[in-house]
Parts: structure tokens; C-alpha cells; sequence
């Protein structure tokens, strides 16, 4: 077992990476696991307007590399691994990869969210062929295709309006009467000639033979199905956290989300969650970056008060 790190933190996206330049600079042994590629869901985000600092627009990708540069300045270690489990096991806490097993007093769970699916018939099929859930990714990959977005919140209209850059015309379908976006963005969608709003409307199933060639949508009040030819379906209806390795040790809410204190510290002590897996999170990424440091510093205080009691040995 190793036991090497004061804290470990997992996942690897916005609030981890505040959280480590924190820990970091506590001159406390941070090691963040990260399944897939830093940055979260910032690297499939192409224009972020609303993160301090930035007077200018900055892209997810360009926002995950200058936090990544600060985390290791302060000497964060990255390892690509995914976490499979976490269990208390002699006061500490063991967290489980695919690669080995670590424990320290203190975790903080950065392990964010995933894009909720359709469950329509056709999208697990055509994921990858015309099915996607980030437009920074594959919006390149539709120029002069005719492409769908279904949601109605800021992520689907802003991808619907960076889809414009690519797509021939792009239809954004929600399903009820009018949408939650904010009107900075509204607006912006409305006045574009290539984007279409249709509302009332859900998504049936998705088709084609090799790629997507079309959705069959229903018009919730009249009940009246159409086919809409398409080749991209790009879906942006919230997201569900990824808590899955967490088995049964943390009572999550009906979301999935994780309930903690002020502090960001959940039922089990030493244990923190923050960003968008934690129940009332606001799921920005400024709020991210917040519970991040918030978790940081509470943990920076429990490991000296552990210390002080006696009880900081591994
Ligand atoms: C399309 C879109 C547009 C958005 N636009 C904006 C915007 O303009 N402004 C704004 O403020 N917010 C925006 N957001 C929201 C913002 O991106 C999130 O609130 C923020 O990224 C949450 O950060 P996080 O660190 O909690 O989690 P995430 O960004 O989800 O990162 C979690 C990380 O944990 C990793 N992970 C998960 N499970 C494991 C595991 N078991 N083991 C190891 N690693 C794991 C994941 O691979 C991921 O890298 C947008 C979101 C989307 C989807």
C-alpha cells in the first residue's frame, strides 16, 4: 500500500487543480488521479465568458493548460490512473486504481460529472458517428452538415451558437415551452440566420446506416412525430456525477450528488467533495475553484489538528 501522499485528490479537472496549488503550497504531498485527461469538463467547453479574470474570452483547453502550468509549479504529481473504489480502512482512507492502492487522512473527491444521455434508441449506436456531447471536440467535424442540439440551458445554446462556426444549419430542440438559457445568450442565438428553435419537442430515436442521417422528434402537446434529416446530434441536457466508485460508503441524494458542511467536508471525516459532484454546488467553474481551495485549506487545518492529537501517523 502506499503511503506516500498527504492528500490525494480524484480527479482532474478545475476544482482539483485549485485545490493541489493549495494543498502544494501548504508544502503538503498532493497527488491528484485523473482517469482520462486534465481539465474536465473545461477541455470540451470552446468559449468561457464567465470566469474572472479573462476580460477577453478563453477557451477550456487554454483555461485547463494555465492551471495545470500553477498546480505544478507548486509540485502537484498527476498520475493517469482511475480511481475503482474508496474504503476506511485503520483511520485512513484507501483509494484503489486501476494501478495500485494509496491511503492518506485526507481525500478530497474532485471526480466531477458526465453528460447525461438521451436513452433514445440509435445513441449508443452512433456515438462517435454523429452522436456527441461536446461541440468544441467534434463541431469540426460538421462543415456544411445539417445539425441538431437538444437542451435548452447556457451549454446548449452557447454550443448551438459555436456549432454555427461549422454547420450549415443547427436546430436546437427542447422539450418544453421556453428555455433557461441567459438572455445575453439568447439573443445572440436568435439573431443568427443558420439557428432554428424548435420547442414542445423531444428527440424519439436517432438513425442512419453508417453515420447519423436523421432524428424522429414528437411534439409533446400536439403528439404529432417528424423527421428532421441530420447528420449531427449533439446533446447538452445536464450532467450526472460520477460517484460510481464511492459504492455505498457516502449517502449520495437521489442525483448521485454528495452532501457536505461549509467546509466542504462529507459525513466521513478527512473526506471532502467539491466541484460538481457535491449536492448544491452551483456548477461553474469559478464554484468549482472555490470548493476546491475551501476543501484545501480545511484540509491544510484537519492534518495539523490530527498531527497535534497524535494521530497524523500513516
Ligand atoms: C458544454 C459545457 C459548457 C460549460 N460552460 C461553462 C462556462 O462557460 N462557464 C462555467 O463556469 N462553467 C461551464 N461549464 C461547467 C463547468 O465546466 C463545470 O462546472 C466544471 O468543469 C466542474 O469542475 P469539476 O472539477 O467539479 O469537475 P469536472 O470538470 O467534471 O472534472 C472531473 C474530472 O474527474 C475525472 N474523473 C471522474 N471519475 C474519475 C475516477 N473514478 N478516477 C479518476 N478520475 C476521474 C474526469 O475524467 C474529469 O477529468 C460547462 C460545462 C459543459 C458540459
Amino acid at each position: 500500500m502506499n503511503k506516500d501522499y498527504d492528500v490525494i485528490i480524484v480527479g482532474g479537472g478545475p476544482a482539483a487543480l485549485a485545490a493541489a496549488v493549495y494543498t502544494c503550497r501548504a508544502l503538503l504531498k498532493t497527488v491528484i488521479f485523473e482517469k482520462q485527461y486534465l481539465g474536465g469538463q473545461l477541455v470540451g467547453t470552446d468559449l468561457i465568458e464567465n470566469y474572472p479574470g479573462f476580460p477577453e474570452v478563453i477557451s477550456g483547453v487554454d483555461l485547463t493548460q494555465r492551471m495545470e502550468a500553477q498546480a505544478k509549479r507548486f509540485g502537484v504529481e498527476i498520475r493517469y490512473e482511475e480511481v475503482l473504489k474508496l474504503s476506511l480502512e485503520n483511520g485512513l482512507k484507501v483509494v484503489t486504481t486501476d494501478i495500485d492502492a494509496y491511503a492518506s487522512h485526507v481525500v478530497v473527491l474532485a471526480s466531477g460529472a458526465e453528460p447525461k444521455k438521451l436513452g433514445v434508441p440509435g445513441e449508443k449506436e452512433f456515438y462517435g458517428k454523429g452522436v456527441s456531447y461536446c461541440a468544441t471536440c467534434d463541431g469540426a467535424f460538421f462543415k456544411g452538415k445539417d445539425v441538431v442540439v437538444i437542451g435548452g440551458g447556457d451549454s446548449a445554446i452557447t454550443e448551438g451558437i459555436f456549432l454555427t462556426k461549422y454547420a450549415k444549419t443547427v436546430q436546437i430542440i427542447h422539450r418544453r415551452d421556453a428555455f433557461r438559457a441567459t438572455k445575453i445568450y439568447l439573443d445572440e442565438a436568435f439573431s443568427n440566420p443558420k439557428i432554428k428553435v424548435i420547442l414542445n419537442t423531444v428527440i424519439e430515436s436517432i438513425h442512419g446506416q453508417e453515420k447519423v442521417d436523421g432524428v424522429v422528434t414528437q411534439n409533446i402537446l400536439t403528439q404529432e412525430k417528424k423527421e428532421i434529416p441530420c447528420q449531427g446530434v449533439f446533446t447538452f441536457i445536464g450532467s450526472v456525477p460520477n460517484t460510481g466508485f464511492l459504492g455505498n460508503l457516502l449517502c449520495v441524494d437521489a442525483g448521485c450528488h454528495i452532501e457536505t458542511n461549509i467546509h466542504m467536508e462529507t459525513a466521513i471525516e478527512g473526506l471532502y467533495a467539491v466541484g460538481d459532484i457535491r449536492k448544491n454546488s452551483y456548477r461553474q467553474i469559478a464554484t468549482a475553484i472555490g470548493e476546491g481551495v475551501t476543501a484545501a485549506i480545511a484540509a491544510e487545518h484537519k492534518l495539523a489538528e490530527l498531527k497535534a492529537l497524535g494521530k497524523g501517523e500513516k
